[in-house]
């Protein structure tokens, strides 16, 4: 177990399940992309980890680039999606394919696509690590996915809980509480995105 700020996390998902999750997107991304001199466009901040590991896996030409969107405080979504750091480079004409860390709500997926339409990319392709199906609410077709993971609010490999988490190696899940959901969440069905039940 650990404890980050106020909140406790238990083990959940190990360092050879997430190897496994990231073995399975490098050997489609390499496949379809081995030949495409592709531009990698990680999500800062949560995906630098498996960006790294992802593009140390690819064989071919590439170029690697980064933005940094942000949309999540404390351990739930704010529905906005905020850009902190923009492209600063062309993607016109470009292979990309995109690297996050998770998709929740879809709202981040979102912002990037309507980022690279009007850069006008060749085409894109979406990799995350984690996914959460129950809690995804656009059309937007998600192309790799490390693994599927229920609804629960996750820490470990590149994910944090209020700054704190991002070094650990294995991702752990929100301990689950009576108390916290009620101080967190207030009456069910007050939230949107994940929630901690
Ligand atoms: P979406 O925009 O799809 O709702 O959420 C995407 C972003 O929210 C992710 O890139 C991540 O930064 C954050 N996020 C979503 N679910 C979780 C989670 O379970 N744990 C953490 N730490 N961040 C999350
Ligand atoms: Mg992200
Ligand atoms: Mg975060």
């Amino acid at each position: 177990m650990v404890q980050l700020h106020d909140l406790q996390f238990t083990p959940f998902i190990s360092e050879e399940e997430i190897n496994t999750g990231i073995e399975k997107v490098a050997a489609q991304i390499n496949v379809e992309f081995g030949d495409k001199n592709p531009v990698f466009l990680g999500v800062l901040n949560g995906a630098f980890l498996f960006a790294a590991e992802l593009i140390k896996r690819f064989k071919g030409d590439c170029e690697v680039n980064f933005v940094k969107l942000s949309s999540y405080e404390g351990t739930g979504t704010t529905g906005n999606v905020e850009s902190l750091m923009g492209l600063t480079a062309p993607l016109k004409g470009r292979n990309v394919v995109v690297i996050e860390d998770i998709v929740d709500t879809g709202n981040t997926l979102e912002s990037i696509d309507r980022i690279l339409k009007k850069e006008e990319v060749n085409q894109y392709k979406i990799a995350t690590l984690f996914y959460k199906p129950a809690s995804y609410k656009k059309d937007l077709h998600i192309d790799y996915v490390g693994m599927e993971i229920p609804n629960d609010f996750i820490v470990g490999y590149g994910l944090d809980y209020n700054g704190l988490g991002r070094n650990l190696t294995q991702v752990y899940k929100l301990k689950k509480s009576k108390m916290t959901n009620l101080v967190l969440f207030g009456p069910p069905g007050a939230g949107k995105g994940t929630q901690a039940t």
